[in-house]
């Protein structure tokens, strides 16, 4: 991914695509002091901008460093990056690590960076993959306990039992994985939030070991607009033998329809539809908000 034409903003500076590089002694590469953001343009508009500027300056500070920009210089550094590579709808992705300043365990007089980058991608997951509804593994790995790691920070350190699981369902043949936390609930996919759909209402797990998406609450919002109940509530592994259909949301991966997860089976519904295409209609400036 490193070999392509292209700009990456750096530090306040746009540098080409292949010089983007880091020293190997990068204490985030050690020792995990990286935190990262993943959003979408749609017709040149990045949805949401400042709540992923925002977020991504918290989840910094969850890990004990401060960003030197506020959500405004990394919003317009976001819009720039966008520009300089002739994008209108991309991924991008901004990331903050505490740098080669200092070697060992200690971050003191290590410096935060920032780099952002935006590139063409598609959907998440292939469409005619999607359009059936993906099969998902169950992880073998769960989601930590608050107290065991800063689970509300979108941590390149968390990612490590993302990957983990989404290598496990890979080599299985499934197309992503369905984690439970330390309890045993249900709690996410490996890069996005989980609903469930029963009796015409929305069941979603309590955030509370795992990120609060943007695009989940954006969901949510748009359910209620319906008239849709969402219930937030802590979800057991057995009750997903009632539930009739079942969804994941995130920046990347926008609503994506699921067939199965494990041993339990989902149909696509008109409400899991609806919601996917009111999704739709809303980043691309179809819906007024
Ligand atoms: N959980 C994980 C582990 C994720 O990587 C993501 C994607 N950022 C989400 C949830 C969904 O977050 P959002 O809707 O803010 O993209």
């Amino acid at each position: 991914f490193d070999d392509r034409d292209g700009w990456i903003w750096i530090d306040g500076k746009l540098v080409p695509w292949r010089e983007a590089n880091v020293h190997v002694l990068t204490h985030a590469m050690h020792y995990a002091s990286s935190v990262f953001e993943g959003q979408r343009a749609y017709g040149g508009t990045i949805f949401k901008l400042s709540d992923h500027s925002a977020r991504l300056r918290k989840s910094a500070e969850l890990l004990g460093f401060e960003l030197p920009w506020t959500v405004d210089e990394i919003d317009a550094a976001c819009n720039e990056v966008l520009k300089a590579n002739g994008l209108t709808d991309a991924y991008m992705r901004p990331v903050a690590w505490r740098g080669s300043e200092q070697m060992g365990v200690s971050p003191k007089g290590t410096k935060p960076h920032l780099a952002i980058a935006a590139w063409e991608w598609g959907k998440y997951f292939k469409p005619e993959i999607a359009a059936k509804g993906l099969r998902l593994d169950i992880a073998p790995w769960r989601r930590p306990a608050p107290y065991t790691a800063p689970v509300h920070s979108k941590a390149a350190g968390l990612y490590m039992i993302a990957t983990l699981s989404k290598k496990h369902a890979d080599d299985r043949g499934y197309d992503d994985a369905l984690m439970f936390d330390w309890r045993g609930q249900v709690a996410e996919a490996t890069g996005a939030n989980t609903f469930f759909i029963k009796d015409g209402q929305l069941h979603t797990p309590t955030p509370d070991c795992f990120l609060n998406g943007i695009t989940r609450q954006t969901v949510m919002d748009l359910a209620r607009r319906r008239g849709v109940e969402v219930i937030e509530r802590a979800i057991w592994p057995e009750e997903l033998e009632g539930f009739e259909q079942m969804f994941i949301t995130g920046s990347a991966a926008e609503v994506t329809f699921i067939r199965s997860a494990g041993p339990w089976n989902f149909e696509i519904g008109d409400l899991s539809r609806q919601l996917a295409k009111d999704y739709d209609d809303l980043v691309n400036r179809r819906l007024n908000t």
